[in-house]
């Protein structure tokens, strides 16, 4: 492969294919709760990533149980999981609360870790420790931040309540703990040029990260970002597709060899877009499906005869 894949790197190191499970464990958001804003972030919807399954009233256990039937089903394959805590800010409570709530997870059969799903500013020394602990005990732990921007001026604009030093700050005391550290960054955030979004690729490498997932910017129902779009307040262009595949393999040129990029594009079903209009289509009609972009960088990849990190001693 012309870049370097989570499935690829998950098969080499644990021999089979793995499986996030997304489970809901019932956490809220300083960014909406007041303690460091109120609103939430202005793109965020969590009803529009949270599947079916993952409902806080069910425990971890059962989330997880189901989680495992349903893809049991649609892939036949998975033969080991990921508890993977997404929704909202999964370090946001005490320490003995989250200690309970990821232990329930990892007492399930066949869940080999942890992915924590959180905000730069929601973590401290003490959580920190306790995911290296849990780490110690031969656990998959992994911690992935939100980042969504490395400019402070789209940080602010998105109501994010931090910057990006804190970013910085947070991905750094996590992998001085030898925990896997991965990152999240939206593209296409308004304000922020193509040259802005590629040079984000040279930002994220002076970061001790092992792993990203980029996401184009999807306006989504019911969030503050898409009425500032939708009423002209903020402009967000949308990709077109061959735009966007092309814009994700200029970053992945860029981009450290050694750095797993988890996901190109983001995907959330037609009832929680804003217009869905701006959704990718093919010429009949039919949604452009997730499990499709990548093989579509791939193919722009070796048309160009590039690979992830091509440009890089360039720069
Ligand atoms: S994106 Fe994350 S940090 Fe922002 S409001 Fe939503 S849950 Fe909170």
């Amino acid at each position: 492969m012309l870049y370097n894949s989570y499935s690829a790197h998950f098969a080499a190191r644990f021999g089979s294919r793995v499986q996030k499970l997304s489970v809901n464990a019932g956490f809220t958001c300083p960014n909406r709760d007041g303690t460091v804003g109120v609103g939430g972030c202005s793109f965020c919807s969590n009803a529009a990533f949270n599947p079916s399954y993952c409902d806080p009233a069910k425990s971890i256990a059962q989330q997880i149980a189901e989680g495992v039937e349903f893809h049991r089903r649609r892939y036949r394959k998975a033969v080991k999981y990921l508890a993977y805590f997404q929704a909202y800010s999964n370090t946001y409570a005490d320490l003995a609360t989250l200690e309970r709530r990821y232990r329930d997870a990892l007492d399930c059969p066949d869940v080999i870790g942890i992915v924590i799903g959180t905000r730069p500013d929601c973590v401290d020394e003490a959580k920190l420790d306790l995911l290296a602990a849990i780490a110690a005990e031969g656990r998959y732990v992994a911690v992935e931040y939100g980042i969504e921007s490395c400019y402070d001026r789209t940080l602010k604009l998105v109501n994010r309540g931090h910057d990006f030093a804190c970013t910085r700050r947070a991905v750094e005391a996590t992998a001085q703990r030898g925990l896997h550290c991965g990152g999240h960054l939206i593209l296409g955030l308004p304000g922020e040029s193509r040259a802005d979004l590629v040079a984000e690729a040279d930002i994220v490498n002076s970061l001790p990260l092992n792993s990203i997932k980029l996401h184009q910017l999807q306006l989504l129902a019911g969030t503050r970002l898409a009425a500032q779009v939708m009423n002209g307040e903020l402009e967000a262009e949308p990709f077109e597709l061959d735009d966007y595949i092309a814009l994700v393999c200029d970053f992945v040129e860029r981009l450290r060899p050694d750095m797993i990029v988890e996901r190109f594009a983001g995907e959330v079903p037609p009832r929680h877009q804003a217009d869905p209009d701006r959704a990718w289509r093919h010429a009949d009609g039919r949604w452009v499906r997730n499990e499709e972009i990548p093989p579509m960088v791939e193919a722009e990849l070796r048309r160009r005869g590039t690979r992830q990190g091509f440009f890089i001693s360039k720069f």
